[in-house]
């Protein structure tokens, strides 16, 4: 249970990034460090007794809350991200769009075989996103200990497309 009301930090700006979508900004929640500390808290707490080696996200957003995560998990960061971005040699893992494709990379190296990887994103929409980190991790040999949420859109087929995985949200909108 949270003593701070999370969603209070959670700014909704209409028809952005195009005409008929809600954005759920996430920002005011970072400037508020007694909110975003708590966050990291929330998540913590429940993976603590996880055996979590290593905390994974995409970019952008995802970073901003794995990695003070892993910090307190004393487990690995893990950066997965846009294409031509990391340098060392890497794995790639394409996934679909509403329109079109996206991939997304880690590093070969980044986890291995017996690793337990937690990962991480701010906002869970349709999934994608996610099951390309989770599906990279699992290429590499890890296993995926669970999904973790700051804010879950309910009405989109996220947790759908994550069947199977541990999938976990600090906040939701229906
Ligand atoms: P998905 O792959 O469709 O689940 O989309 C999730 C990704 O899109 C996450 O990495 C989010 O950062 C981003 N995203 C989609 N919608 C929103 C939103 O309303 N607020 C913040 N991020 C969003």
């Amino acid at each position: 249970m949270s003593a701070i009301d999370l969603k209070a930090h959670i700014r909704s700006i209409k028809d952005f990034p195009k005409p008929g979508i809600m954005f759920r900004d996430i920002t005011p929640l970072l400037a508020a460090p007694a909110a975003f500390r708590e966050s990291i808290r929330l998540l913590a707490d429940r993976y603590r007794d996880a055996g979590v080696t290593a905390v994974a996200a995409a970019e952008a957003r995802g970073f901003i809350f794995a990695a003070p995560l892993a910090i307190e998990l004393d487990a690995a960061f893990i950066p997965v991200r846009k294409p031509g971005k990391l340098p060392f040699d890497r794995r790639a893992f394409q996934y679909d769009l509403e329109y079109g494709s996206d991939s997304l990379e880690m590093h070969v190296d980044a986890v291995k075989t017996g690793d337990r990887v937690l990962l991480v994103d701010d906002l869970l929409a349709t999934g994608g996103t996610m099951q390309a980190c989770a599906k990279l991790a699992e290429l590499a040999g890890a296993h995926v200990v669970g999904c973790a949420f700051i804010v879950e859109l309910t009405f989109l087929p996220g947790r759908k497309k994550l069947e199977g995985y541990d999938v976990f949200s600090l906040m939701q909108y229906h």
